[in-house]
């Protein structure tokens, strides 16, 4: 039976959010925020240091070194990490991205036991390859290709735009398998690449945006052998994999959109207090005292629907429509709040160092990975119009 959802955190959610908000306060320094978004670099040791305290695997089953609770506790650590800051939060909360989560419901035992425990330590990085140049938003068709050829499979093509290429110790990656398959996604499968494996070459794309310190590269195989036990579930079944999977993980670039907004919200409230003009704390004309009314607003929608994804995705009851709204809406309301707070700090707030830019730049990644916007808002018609 369906647990009746309860608008407040139980206690020990609460005490998750206050320990995470504890670590990130104390290690996430605004030192470290700028100094890692201008060297563009993944923050390895803090990834560590967060794993060891389980910050990392909230998400995965105590039988593979998780801390066996579910997406909701996932989404309140990974709001902490975003609002302290949004680079070095997402770059620590990516490091166990999708590779885990499609060998947890699709692997063998053996794949389980092997891929999952050294990530849920810290001890290693995933990367999930799906995007390629020319195939974005429609993964119906993948350029890069496994045949078979023995006993197991050779890989070629490439991958683009892949978060911690660089640095992962294993892929999950999407390759067309049966190039005459119609439609042509019943010939997608899905295959786990390790680091090091001749044929795999990583170029890293740097300049980015925002989120800088959770690297990002193009991921190119040449003649890759991989073994038949390098397959995940079933043959020609990778697609649908990944978009159950993108059902889950949208949920948790929601959280990072509503960490974003609040991160950049508190400081902007703060310095609201603060900052004088004509005599008087600039919080006191209501011209910026109403947008940190909407600010307040939106963040608290956005988080409602995010928590109420995570807590159906919790329950078995996954709604891809209210997935979908939560990202589009979160996401949104983080390019805005984060855009208002730049204009409370006035010039101030266009300088690094009064960090909300960053918290801006940042936030626009929330509207585009994981499926952008306008996808999202197809998935939302879609079910709206079976629906209704
Ligand atoms: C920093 C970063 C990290 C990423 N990490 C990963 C990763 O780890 N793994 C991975 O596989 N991918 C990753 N991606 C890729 C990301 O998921 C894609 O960029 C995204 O899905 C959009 O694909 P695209 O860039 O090819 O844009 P396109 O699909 O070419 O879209 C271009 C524009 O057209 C719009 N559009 C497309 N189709 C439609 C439609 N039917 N209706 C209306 N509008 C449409 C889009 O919304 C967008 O505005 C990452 C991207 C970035 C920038």
């Amino acid at each position: 039976m369906v647990k009746k959802m309860d608008f407040e955190l139980a206690e020990e959610q609460k005490d998750i959010k206050r320990a995470a908000r504890e670590f990130c306060e104390k290690e996430l320094t605004p030192e470290l925020a700028l100094e890692f978004d201008k060297k563009e670099e993944f923050p390895l040791q803090l990834y560590k240091k967060a794993a060891k305290l389980g910050f990392t695997s909230m998400r995965f089953p105590e039988k593979y070194g998780g801390q066996g609770y579910g997406l909701l506790e996932d989404c309140l650590v990974i709001e902490e990490m975003c609002r302290v800051d949004p680079g070095l939060g997402v770059a620590i909360m990516s490091g166990t991205f999708a590779l885990p989560d499609l060998v947890l419901a699709h692997g063998t035992e053996e794949q389980k036991r092997e891929y999952i425990p050294p990530l849920c330590r810290g001890d290693e990085v995933s990367a999930g390859a799906f995007t390629e140049p020319e195939h974005g938003s429609d993964l119906s068709f993948m350029d890069t290709t496994a045949v078979k050829n023995g006993d197991g499979w050779v890989i070629n093509g490439d991958k683009q735009f892949i978060t911690n290429a660089p640095v992962a110790d294993s892929f999950c990656v999407l390759c067309q398998t049966d190039r005459k398959a119609k439609p042509t996604y019943r010939g997608e499968s899905l295959f786990l690449v390790d680091k090091g494996t001749s044929g795999l070459d990583i170029t890293k794309l740097k300049d980015k945006m925002g989120i800088r310190p959770a690297v990002t590269g193009a991921v190119s195989f040449s003649d890759l052998d991989v073994a038949e036990d390098k397959l995940v579930g079933e043959l020609n079944k990778g697609f649908y994999y990944v978009l159950e999977f993108f059902d889950e993980s949208r949920i948790p670039i929601a959280a990072q959109a509503v960490g974003m907004a609040q991160g950049a919200f508190e400081r902007a409230f703060s310095y609201a207090k603060e900052r004088k003009q004509f005599g008087s704390p600039i919080i006191q004309f209501q011209g910026i005292s109403f947008k940190l009314a909407d600010m307040a607003t939106k963040i608290e929608t956005a988080r409602l629907l995010t928590y109420k994804a995570a807590w159906m995705y919790d329950q078995g009851k996954m709604d891809p429509m209210l997935t979908a709204m939560a990202k589009a809406y979160a996401s949104k309301a983080a390019m805005e709040v984060t855009d208002e707070a730049i204009q409370i700090y006035g010039g101030y707030g266009y300088l690094a160092d009064y960090h909300v830019e960053r918290f801006h730049r940042c936030a626009k990644i929330t509207e585009i990975y994981e499926g952008t916007t306008e996808i999202q808002k197809l998935t939302i018609m879609r079910y709206l119009l079976k629906r209704m």
